[in-house]
């Protein structure tokens, strides 16, 4: 897939001058909570009105969603605000049923990025309409998977294209209910600068306190768009009730963001400046989070010494990790003198917590 102006071009014709608002709730419930919500987002920055008519719950058991009837109601949303639809398609029938009631953009949910049968199917239901089409990552941090979607979209001729950034599933409890995993972002925007990525701060954050900062983090890194969920009522909401902010938060989040404007050369330094320094900011705190990390396994080794009654320092291995680090480090730039000094604090750290547990 080479670098297509045209995939852009849709968004570009917006001229909105500000970044991209998709936003709605998680579900469409009732005829009356899809409209209420619908009338409290009109007059703002909103362009799409999201509502998910079919869900993906990971147990059954779970609401499902309302099915067709929901699309109806979303056309009722366009005739009496003008906001434009949007909905998440999952295989043909959804395709069909959301083109029969003039669904203006539809996304692929990460639960069928995944599957290459399923985004084929959807790409053939679509070919030879001019439809908004969005693809979420896959669940897993899987670049190719993610452009590989697209790329089946692109080759059924859809030209209206971008991606949604909704973070990662992970094992391990964060802070975070899908990990965002920005260097995937990073790097997908640079080998296609001109495919517009969106960020999804509600599926990555889960708590409507973090959409805020997960936003601001994204429109420093250049995304063009953010999709919030938004609903009158969160707490009592049918499906994701702890993600999801009332239109009146949404306002405000919009006025708080702080929004980079590209026009003069001034304006440019700065974007490129904050752009950079954000993706700093990202690497920090994966450089943290694994000095964490490491630290926890240095704790399990000390406990394995006490039990056997063995010396933290053990010479050997030390002189064998600074001796490969080194190596590693001038593959990738770093002096030794620099890699000599971190791994000293390193080490150093990792016996003082070591000495903790034998001496406990
Ligand atoms: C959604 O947008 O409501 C949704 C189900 O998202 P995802 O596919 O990112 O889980
Ligand atoms: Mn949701």
């Amino acid at each position: 897939m080479e670098n297509k102006k045209e995939m852009r071009k849709w968004l570009d014709d917006m001229n909105l001058g500000h970044p991209l608002v998709v936003a709605g709730p998680c579900s469409a419930e009732t005829e009356e909570q899809v409209l209420k919500i619908a009338h409290e987002l009109k007059d703002t920055d909103v362009s799409y009105y999201r509502a998910g008519i079919w869900k993906p719950r990971t147990r059954p058991g779970n609401f499902e969603g309302v099915g067709a009837i929901g699309l109806k109601w979303l056309q009722k949303v366009k005739e009496e605000t003008g906001l434009k639809t949007a909905t998440e398609v999952a295989n043909r029938a959804h395709v069909d049923l959301a083109l029969e009631h003039d669904i203006d953009l539809l996304w692929i949910g990460a639960r069928s990025t995944v599957s290459p049968f399923i985004v084929q199917e959807i790409a053939d239901a679509l070919e030879g309409t001019d439809k908004i089409v969005l693809v979420k990552n896959p669940v897993n941090p899987d670049l190719s998977l993610w452009l590989g979607a697209v790329e089946r979209l692109h080759s059924a001729n859809i030209e209206k294209l971008g991606v949604i950034h909704r973070g990662f599933s992970t094992y391990e409890k964060t802070k975070y209910r899908n990990i965002p995993e920005w260097q995937l972002a990073i790097e997908l925007q640079t080998r296609f600068p001109d495919l517009p990525i969106i960020n999804d701060p509600s599926h990555i954050t889960g708590k409507r306190d973090m959409v805020f900062d997960v936003s601001q983090t994204a429109l420093d890194l250049n995304f063009d768009g953010l999709m919030i969920e938004t609903h009158y009522d969160p707490d009592n909401a049918w499906s994701d009730a702890a993600q999801q902010v009332t239109p009146k938060t949404l306002v405000q989040i919009m006025k708080d963001l702080r929004i980079r404007k590209e026009t003069d050369e001034e304006a440019e330094y700065m974007n490129n400046l904050t752009n950079l320094r954000a993706q700093i900011d990202v690497l920090d705190n994966q450089l943290i989070d694994l000095l964490g990390k490491r630290m926890k396994v240095s704790d399990g080794i000390g406990k394995l010494k006490k039990q056997k009654n063995v010396a933290v320092l053990q010479s050997n291995r030390w002189n064998a990790i600074l001796g490969n680090m080194i190596l590693e480090g001038e593959q990738r730039g770093l002096s030794e003198e620099f890699v000599l000094k971190m791994f000293k604090a390193i080490h150093q750290e990792s016996i003082n917590h070591q000495e903790k547990i034998i001496n406990a």
